[in-house]
């Protein structure tokens, strides 16, 4: 009862507090980005007989060559990236640690491929073989606003009911899956649906030390107004109050340590994104639409709004792209098709993938199941998921070291 009135008692506050804007942010990038590092170089074990295969193949063969291995969508090369984290020579064997941006790396079998190849220009290289590893970049590092997250990644849509919600949830699972620390904010304060679609409707936060602690789902962290208010009720909202709930969630919620931080914004262009904007810095902004022609006309809006609050596009997901009949497989564009393919590559943003219309994505969001949108569908709609997110993850690494290579960024 207690942890319910403190609860009360700081949304109560949140609601009501009439907020200034925060003043422009402005970021300063680091050089503190995790360097090259101290690359481990360890030799094989010395067996007479094959000494003279290991003399032969040095570590600085192996790491001039390694060199030559660019990440394709970093555009360097994976040392000069401090990718690469050891190289052991044992014989004819080669193992190279790497270790990626991001746990869900869209990239990987390319980057194994270039690595399998330039090592084995090098005579008497017989097998390579690659250890993986993720660490997550931080895209905001030295940043005084929840220091341990490392990226702030946005989810608008140009209107609603285009999936917004379905799509932030699916990057937060997605990423959660492939071994990312994840928080989920649902800033959708006029329809907050997170809590139905992870499952914690009817949860609490608890109070600690003054901060909010989110509730978790799936090892989501989550917070929501919808935890706290009345969700048949009608909530008028007004900018400061918006601006207030805003703060609140990034300020006096326990994150802790993320490596990405979703927020789920309500549609179309008002307040919430500008005071989202103003109070942290963010990676960038997903945009989510579906094909037919009036809701792009929607989403190149909201595109440009960002532009205009200095936070990157990181891309487009186009949603109800298409539909299989689950029974002929007859395939339906029943909104048309590939209109954000078009649109992204006319505004120059990236192009995330596409989502299909499907059953099974409605059902497990209305009861509240993420972790079944990446088991329990058709393969065509858990393939379209996994790619989305993974090519999620790669724009989120490009926008990171992008942004650590910045010299300064400010809102006006
Ligand atoms: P928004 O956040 O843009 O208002 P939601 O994510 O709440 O939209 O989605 C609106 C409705 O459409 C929800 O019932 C959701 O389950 C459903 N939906 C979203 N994407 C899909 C999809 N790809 N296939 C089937 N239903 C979907």
């Amino acid at each position: 009862m207690a942890v319910w009135d403190a609860t009360n008692a700081m949304v109560w506050k949140l609601l009501h507090s009439s907020v200034e804007l925060l003043p422009n942010w402005c970021y300063i990038p680091s050089g503190c980005r995790a360097g090259p590092g101290r690359i481990g170089v360890a030799s094989g074990s010395a067996d007479q007989g094959e000494l003279q295969d290991m003399s032969s193949i040095s570590e600085d063969q192996v790491l001039a060559q390694l060199r030559t291995v660019n990440d394709p969508e970093l555009h360097k090369d994976i040392i000069t990236l401090g990718m690469v984290k050891g190289v052991s020579i044992d014989g004819g064997a080669v193992r190279v640690q790497v270790q990626l941006t991001t746990p869900a790396c869209p990239l990987k079998d390319q980057i194994r491929g270039d690595i399998d190849r330039a090592v084995k220009t090098i005579p008497g290289v017989a097998t390579v073989e690659v250890e993986w590893s993720a660490e997550v970049r931080s895209s905001r590092p030295g940043s005084a606003q929840l220091p341990g997250v490392k990226n702030v990644v946005a989810v608008g849509a140009g209107k609603g009911g285009v999936g917004k919600s379905t799509a932030a949830v699916l990057l937060a699972y997605g990423l959660q899956r492939m071994g990312a620390k994840v928080g989920l904010m649902d800033a959708d304060v006029y329809g907050p649906s997170i809590p139905t679609m992870t499952g914690v409707e009817g949860s609490v936060p608890t109070v600690r030390n003054e901060m909010m602690v989110p509730p978790e789902a799936g090892g989501v962290k989550i917070m929501s107004i919808g935890f706290m208010v009345d969700r048949s009720k009608a909530l008028i909202w007004r900018g400061p109050m918006t601006h207030g709930v805003i703060k609140q969630f990034l300020e006096n919620v326990e994150w802790g340590e993320l490596d990405y931080l979703i927020v789920d914004l309500p549609p179309g262009t008002g307040d919430v994104p500008l005071s989202l904007a103003q109070s942290i810095p963010m990676t960038g902004a997903v945009i989510v639409c579906t094909p037919q022609d009036i809701a792009l006309m929607d989403a190149t809006r909201a595109v440009k709004m960002y532009e205009q609050l200095n936070v990157p596009c990181l891309g487009v997901i186009e949603n109800m792209s298409y539909y299989l009949c689950p029974s002929c497989g007859h395939r339906d564009e029943l909104f048309d098709h590939g209109g954000a393919a078009a649109a992204a590559k006319e505004l120059g943003v990236p192009f995330l993938g596409e989502i299909p219309l499907n059953a099974n994505v409605r059902a497990f969001s209305d009861e509240g199941t993420p972790e079944k949108q990446f088991t329990d569908s058709p393969d065509h709609v858990t393939e379209a998921i996994a790619a989305v997110v993974s090519t999620t993850a790669g724009q989120i690494s490009v926008m990171s070291e992008k942004q650590a290579e910045a010299p300064t960024l400010s809102v006006e």
